[in-house]
């Protein structure tokens, strides 16, 4: 993993921003301003495990160095614009990035553990029919800072201490795999046990099923988890909801999965959206059976969330149980997701820019 976000000169006529940059960008940056390398320790320090969003908070500087920051070098994250709260706890935040482009993430708390959702990208390539986020088309990818950027933002505004665990999922606006460099660049950043201190094991990046994207995320080391946005079980109707499916079908995606290496004991996630009469049919769960059955897995099953002009409604309750029963009888470790956040449309597939805000 090489990404850094470049440090543009001093003196350039354009004021870096610090926010995102690691270690290497911090050094260069100090290196510009005549400064000790010993003072990018601090600056990191402040950006990733004190998450400091205004200069005149880094006490561990002067203040003649603070005064001097804050003329020189941009201090932005991600800014929360708007915020929508869910009578389930969870809050969709609006962040606002600095060219005025806008992406969505969700604070999700479970008792004692917290999950955030990311986006990597503004809007999405991929197309998927389901998605409100596919109908916007691809805008453009998130740079490291506003992906890490995002976590900062909501551990702040939801008065999050540090080192409190708190697990990630990439399954906001965007393909991560798209973006895969400035996703693990975030990723370090997220990880290292010197800033933001978050555990890679409960980061989990989730594809639409880009097999080349699969293949690279497999070379890196630590990696996010994996969790494959499934849907279908015949190539017919997933090439019909999942555009990715016609590059790369059902056959080509388990080939990818089983090559894809696994720490012992790690398992992809399979996550499965029920559709009434359309992906919720007992042959649909016996087919799927037989695709997890084909590498360590587990299976997600995501009752619909309904939305505007989707056309489709989540299947009852007794085919969810159903559908339960026959993979567990195969030997496929199932769960269903209770969607959080389902009445501001900030669910799984729900994102998009202004949505019932
Ligand atoms: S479901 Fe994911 S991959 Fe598909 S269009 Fe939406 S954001 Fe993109």
């Amino acid at each position: 993993m090489s990404w850094e976000q470049p440090a543009p000169e001093l003196g350039s006529g354009e004021r870096p921003n610090a926010a995102g940059m690691g270690l290497p960008g911090l050094k260069a940056l100090v290196a510009g301003l005549g400064e000790s390398p010993f003072r990018a320790g601090q600056l990191y320090q402040g950006l990733y495990r004190m998450r400091w969003t205004e200069w005149s908070a880094f006490t561990n500087l002067s203040k003649a160095l603070r005064s001097r920051l804050e003329r020189e070098v941009r201090l932005h994250w991600p800014a929360i614009q708007d915020s929508a709260p869910s009578q389930d706890g969870s809050t969709k935040h609006a962040f606002l990035l600095e060219d005025g482009a806008q992406v969505e993430g969700v604070h999700m708390p479970y008792g004692s553990r917290t999950t955030l959702c990311l986006s990597s990208q503004v809007g999405c390539a991929m197309g998927c029919t389901f998605c409100a986020t596919g109908l916007m088309g691809i805008k453009r990818n998130l740079t490291p800072g506003e992906i890490a950027g995002q976590v900062v933002t909501m551990l702040n505004a939801h008065g999050h201490g540090p080192d409190e665990g708190v697990n990630l999922v990439f399954m906001g606006m965007g393909e991560p795999l798209h973006n895969l460099d400035h996703v693990m660049a975030a990723f370090a950043l997220l990880t290292d046990p010197a800033g933001l201190n978050i555990s890679p094991r409960r980061i989990t990046l989730s594809t639409s099923g880009l097999v080349t994207g699969i293949q690279r995320l497999g070379g890196f080391k630590p990696r996010p988890r994996l969790a494959l946005s499934l849907n279908a079980t015949t190539d017919a109707y997933r090439s019909s909801i999942m555009p990715v499916n016609r590059a790369w079908n059902l056959e080509a995606l388990a080939r990818a999965l089983d090559a894809f290496p696994l720490e012992s004991g790690e398992r992809i996630t399979l996550e499965y959206v029920l559709l009434r009469g359309v992906t919720d049919a007992l042959e649909d769960g016996r087919r799927l059976a037989d695709f997890a059955r084909r590498f360590p897995s587990k299976v997600n099953l995501i009752p619909f969330n309904p939305h505007e002009g989707s056309g489709f409604e989540p299947p009852t309750e007794a085919r969810v149980g159903e559908l339960c029963a026959l993979l567990a009888s195969r030997g496929v470790t199932v769960s269903v997701r209770r969607s959080r956040g389902q009445d501001v449309a900030g669910a799984c597939g729900q994102l998009v820019k202004g949505a019932n805000l």
